[in-house]
C-alpha cells in the first residue's frame, strides 16, 4: 500500500544490559522561593518577600508539590541526557474558554517552575488564593512551539537510539491540555519532527544496514488494537527470554516523512472513525507509534527503538460526570495504567529493583523500554482555565510523583 515492505511484529528487543546514567546528575539545589521571588510579582497579598516561604491564606506553607524536592536551582544546567525527564507543558486558554471569562490560573516562574493559583473560599466567604508551585525539567509556556519543545525533550533521545537504546515520550494530562497537539499533531507533532532527525542520521554511511520500522497501534481497555491493519486485535507474549512481543502487529519499512506521515494518517484515520464501535472516543485510549531501527546484518534484532506515546486522558470517568458502567470500566482501566506507567518510570532509577511492567498492558507492551538501555521523557500537559484547576492540580502531582524519586537519595 506504501510501496513498502510489510513485515509481521518480530519484536526482537536486544540491549539488555542494566544502565543508570544520567542519574540525578544535576547538582546545586536551590530552594522553591529563591526561585519565586525572581518572577514576576503576583498580585496577591500572601507573597511574602525574600526567603520567606510561601504562606496561604491561614498563615500555613503553601503546599508546594514539588517544590521542596526540586531539581536544581534556575541557574544550574539541565541535563537533557538525563534517563528520566519530566516537562510540563501549558497550551493557551482557547475561545470557549475565553467567552466564559475564564482566567489563566497557571503562572511560571523562572524555566522550569509553574505556579497555580487556585480560587478559594474561606469560611467567611471572602475569597483568596492558594498558590501551589511544582518545579521540573522544563516548564514549556504557552507560546513554545512544538520545534522548541522537541529540542528539549525529544530531540536527545534521537542520538541516543542511534547508540542502541529504547527511547519513549509520553504526554500525559487531562483531555484537551495538549497530549495530541504535543505528541501525535499531524503536521509538527513531536514524532514529525524526530522522524526527520532519524530519517536524516540513517543517510550517514554507517547505518546503511539499519531499517527503521514504523507501527502503530493503540490499547483500549487492556486490549491491543493495530491501527495499520483495520483496528485488529493483538496479543501480547511474552518469549523464552522474557521479551515480549506483540504477535502479527504490522510495521512498515520507512525511509521518508512524507512515508511515515502518510502510514501515520491511514492509521490516526483509523483511530478516530472507531471501527469496532466499541471505541469511538479517542481519548479513552491509549496511541502508540514506535519508529523501531533493526539491523538487516543481524536477522532484523533491534537496534534502537522510539516510542511516542499519546495517553489516554488522565481524569477520571466519574469526574467526567459519566455514570455508565462502560465509562466507569474504561477509567479504572486507565487509572491502573497510569499507576503502573508511574511505578515502572521511577523503576527506570533504580538498578536492582523489580519492575512492575506485568500491573498493565500498557507497560507490558513497553516492557524493553523500562529495563537495559532506556531513556523516557514525560510531557506534563495542562490547561490553564481556572475550571480545569483541579486536574491541572492531579496532572502536575502525578508528574511530581516521578521527579520525587530521582531526588530522595539527595535530600
Ligand atoms: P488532548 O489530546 O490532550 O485531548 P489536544 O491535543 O487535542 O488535547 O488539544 C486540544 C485543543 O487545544 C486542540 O484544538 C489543540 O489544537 C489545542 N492546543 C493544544 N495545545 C496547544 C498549544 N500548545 N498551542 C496551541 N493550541 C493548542
Ligand atoms: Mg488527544
Amino acid at each position: 500500500m506504501y510501496s513498502k515492505s510489510l513485515h509481521g511484529g518480530n519484536n526482537n528487543p536486544s540491549n539488555s544490559s542494566l544502565n543508570n546514567n544520567g542519574n540525578g546528575s544535576n547538582s546545586g539545589f536551590g530552594t522553591l522561593n529563591s526561585r519565586i521571588k525572581k518572577a514576576t510579582p503576583l498580585p496577591i497579598t500572601i507573597a511574602k518577600k525574600n526567603a520567606q516561604p510561601l504562606l496561604n491564606a491561614y498563615g500555613l506553607p503553601i503546599s508546594a508539590g514539588g517544590a521542596t524536592l526540586s531539581r536544581g536551582n534556575k541557574n544550574s544546567n539541565v541535563d537533557l541526557t538525563d534517563k528520566i525527564r519530566v516537562c510540563v507543558r501549558k497550551r493557551p486558554l482557547n475561545k470557549n474558554e475565553l467567552r466564559r471569562g475564564e482566567s489563566d490560573i497557571t503562572e511560571l516562574a523562572g524555566k522550569r517552575t509553574l505556579v497555580i493559583n487556585e480560587q478559594k473560599t474561606k469560611v467567611d466567604l471572602t475569597r483568596y488564593i492558594e498558590r501551589h508551585a511544582f518545579t521540573f525539567d522544563d516548564v514549556f509556556d504557552s507560546n513554545i512551539t512544538n520545534e522548541d519543545v522537541y529540542k528539549r525533550t525529544a530531540a536527545p533521545l534521537v542520538d541516543y537510539i542511534f547508540t542502541g537504546g529504547k527511547a519513549t515520550c509520553f504526554a500525559y494530562g487531562q483531555t484537551g491540555s495538549g497530549k495530541t497537539y504535543t505528541m501525535l499533531n499531524e503536521k509538527n507533532g513531536l514524532y514529525v519532527l524526530a522522524a526527520s532527525d532519524i530519517f536524516s542520521m540513517l543517510n550517514h554511511p554507517e547505518y546503511v544496514n539499519i531499517i527503521p520500522h514504523v507501527s502503530f497501534y493503540e490499547i483500549y481497555q487492556g486490549q491491543l488494537y493495530d491501527l495499520l491493519n483495520a483496528r485488529k486485535k493483538l496479543f501480547a507474549r511474552e518469549d523464552g527470554k522474557q521479551q515480549v512481543c506483540i504477535a502479527g502487529l504490522t510495521e512498515y519499512e520507512c525511509f521518508s516523512v512524507d512515508d511515515l506521515m502518510k502510514i501515520f494518517g491511514h492509521g490516526n484515520n483509523v483511530r478516530s472513525t472507531g471501527a469496532t464501535g466499541a471505541n469511538a472516543d479517542s481519548s479513552r485510549s491509549h496511541a502508540i507509534l514506535q519508529i523501531c531501527l533493526k539491523d538487516k546484518t543481524k536477522k532484523m534484532a533491534v537496534f534502537g527503538k522510539f516510542s511516542f506515546i499519546d495517553l489516554a486522558g488522565s481524569e477520571r470517568g466519574a469526574d467526567r460526570g459519566d455514570a455508565d458502567r462502560q465509562t466507569r470500566m474504561e477509567g479504572s482501566e486507565i487509572n491502573k495504567s497510569l499507576l503502573a506507567l508511574k511505578e515502572c518510570i521511577r523503576a527506570l532509577d533504580q538498578v536492582s529493583k523489580h519492575t512492575p511492567f506485568r500491573q498493565s498492558k500498557l507497560t507490558q507492551v513497553l516492557k524493553d523500554s523500562f529495563i537495559g538501555n532506556s531513556k523516557t521523557c514525560m510531557i506534563a500537559t495542562v490547561s490553564p482555565n481556572s475550571g480545569s484547576c483541579e486536574h491541572t492540580l492531579n496532572t502536575l502531582r502525578y508528574a511530581d510523583r516521578l521527579v520525587f524519586n530521582l531526588y530522595k537519595h539527595l535530600k
